[in-house]
């Protein structure tokens, strides 16, 4: 059984990412800049910005963090972004996830000039990657392609199995592995809450990838054996003990190869952010 090191190929992409950048500044003089969006005071999200700020800072990449407080509405929010688009030192721009009640998502996320979207989620940058032709590869989904990729797993012709079907993850995610040439070319099965005999759907994937946000949810029974598993998840458990979507402990047992969680997903979801960025100042 093979152990998907997320931690290893993150470590692995931000050297040639580190490489780049240097390239960049040296042949072109351009540092490249992410301006992050915070609003309020939820914790998790605070813990998240700040993992984002050291990534950059690491492989050279300049941060800009504007917090701004818990009663930031609609539209002052939506001047910071007006700000960071016509600034032409700021190559990336991201609004942390979630919002609080006073702002309205859709609007703020849509007001990104998706040149600068380094997040992918403006709908400009999604109809661009339907049709296969990305601008930024989603963060989460090119982390986790990276991570098949660079595990020797191949896609071409096997049954992907998604189970979530969120704009983040599921969507983008099988939008990704339907589409022609390497790294994808496989065949997709999205299952949701409203999917019946989701374990047998589940049960036919040789790639598994799960993204639903219920603990330990994925059990032995549910996997073909020899599959190989991505857990996306990142649930809480009440002793404070962070855990994935995925029994690992179970279904170890059975996989071919398993990401586990934390040390899997989650390093290289930034990692495809701190890409975008030098893509975006890259031009
Ligand atoms: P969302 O809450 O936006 O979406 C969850 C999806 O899971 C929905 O499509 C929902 O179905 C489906 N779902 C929920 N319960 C079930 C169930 N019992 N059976 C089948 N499907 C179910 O979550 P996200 O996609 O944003 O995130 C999912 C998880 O991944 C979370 O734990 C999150 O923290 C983590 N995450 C991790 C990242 C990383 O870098 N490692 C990055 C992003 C997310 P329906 O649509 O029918 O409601």
């Amino acid at each position: 059984m093979q152990i998907l090191d997320g931690k290893a190929i993150a470590e692995e992409i931000r050297r040639e990412i580190t490489a780049r950048t240097a390239k960049l500044k040296a042949e072109r003089g351009v540092v490249p800049c992410l301006a992050a969006l915070i609003v309020g005071d939820d914790p998790a999200s605070h813990i998240y910005i700040n993992s984002k700020e050291k990534a950059c800072r690491q492989v050279g990449i300049e941060s800009r963090i504007v917090r701004l407080p818990g009663n930031t509405d609609t539209s002052s929010l939506l001047r910071h972004i007006e700000q960071s688009n016509a600034d032409p030192s700021v190559h990336g721009i991201l609004v942390q996830l979630p919002l609080p009640k006073g702002c309205d998502e859709k609007p703020i996320l849509d007001a990104i000039d998706p040149k600068k979207d380094v997040d992918a989620f403006h709908p400009h940058n999604v109809g661009l990657l339907s049709q296969g032709r990305p601008r930024f590869l989603p963060c989460t989904p090119h982390g986790i392609q990276q991570l098949l990729v660079r595990s020797g797993i191949q896609t071409a012709g096997k049954h992907v199995v998604i189970v979530g079907r969120s704009d983040i993850v599921g969507k983008p995610m099988a939008l990704m592995m339907m589409q022609k040439g390497a790294d994808a070319d496989a065949t997709v099965t999205v299952v949701h809450s409203r999917t019946n005999n989701l374990a047998e759907l589940t049960r036919q994937a040789d790639i598994l990838i799960v993204a639903i946000g219920r603990a330990n949810f994925i059990t032995a029974s549910m996997v073909k054996p020899g599959a190989a598993i991505v857990d996306v998840g990142i649930n809480r458990l009440p002793d404070g003990k962070i855990c994935g979507d995925v029994d690992f402990d179970a279904v170890k047992e059975i996989a071919g190869a398993i990401s586990p969680v934390p040390g899997g997903v989650g390093p290289l979801t930034i990692t495809m952010l701190l890409q975008n960025t030098l893509i975006a100042a890259a031009g």
